[in-house]
């Protein structure tokens, strides 16, 4: 299973919005559309993006506002933005806005030059998608082959348990809310229990302890896990 990216897409014109989607899916990338501001704000409440492309012309709250208030927002601040703009003089404003977004691109934009943009951003942001190889102390994980190894020693596991692990490995340390987990791994759809994932990630422990990995896994009460 390979993990994929997932972007928001706030546009409201219909035609921009189907292309874009078309464009993103057969690039190998999950999406999430929306029309207006307050759309856009509700799905990120229901699971955060990978990345938002962001149109600055909305009907409601503009694409300035969002931008803004996501970007002081401690659980969205660190997702990569880009902002699309019709014209010049806004792409300029944006910039002098000091929004926060992380690239800008004007309208009429090349879809390669945007799928360029967008690779920029997700491997600074989430190695796992692009295929990177991610180590923490003996644990090493090759994304493009999906293979995993602890010192050295192959470790087969299984797809649910894998996926855990690469979460857990992105960003070591930190410590993932078992809803966290439950989305990033089954994904916002799955209406399961957070218990799902005390089971998985007790299989996985279970698998890392036979190749000496102990505690590599941390319960934090009440919180979540982590890697260490
Ligand atoms: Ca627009």
């Amino acid at each position: 299973m390979r993990i994929n990216a997932q972007i928001l897409i706030v546009e409201d014109e219909a035609a921009q919005q189907a292309v874009l989607a078309y464009n993103l899916t057969s690039a190998g990338y999950e999406t999430v559309q929306a029309v207006d501001g307050d759309k856009a704000l509700q799905l990120i409440e229901e699971q955060l993006p990978d990345l938002i492309l962001l149109d600055w012309m909305l009907p409601g709250t503009s694409g300035i506002e969002i931008c803004r208030q996501l970007k002081v927002r401690k659980d969205t601040q660190a997702i990569p933005i880009i902002m699309l703009s019709a014209r010049s003089e806004e792409l300029d404003k944006v910039r002098g806005l000091e929004t926060g977004a992380d690239d800008y691109l004007q309208k009429p934009y090349g879809i390669q030059e945007l799928l360029a943009r967008i690779k920029l951003q997700l491997k600074r942001t989430r190695p796992a998608t692009m295929g990177a190889e991610l180590q923490h102390d003996d644990l090493r994980m090759d994304t493009e082959t999906q293979r995993v190894w602890y010192a050295d020693r192959e470790i087969t596991l299984g797809r649910r348990e894998y996926a855990l692990l690469l979460a857990l490995i992105e960003q070591p340390g930190k410590v993932f809310k078992r809803v966290t987990l439950l989305d990033q791994v089954w994904g916002r759809e799955f209406d399961g229990e957070t218990r799902t994932v005390d089971v998985h990630i007790g299989r996985l422990r279970k698998v890392l302890s036979q190749f000496g990995a102990e505690d590599v896994i941390r319960t934090v009460r009440g919180s979540g896990y982590a890697l260490y």
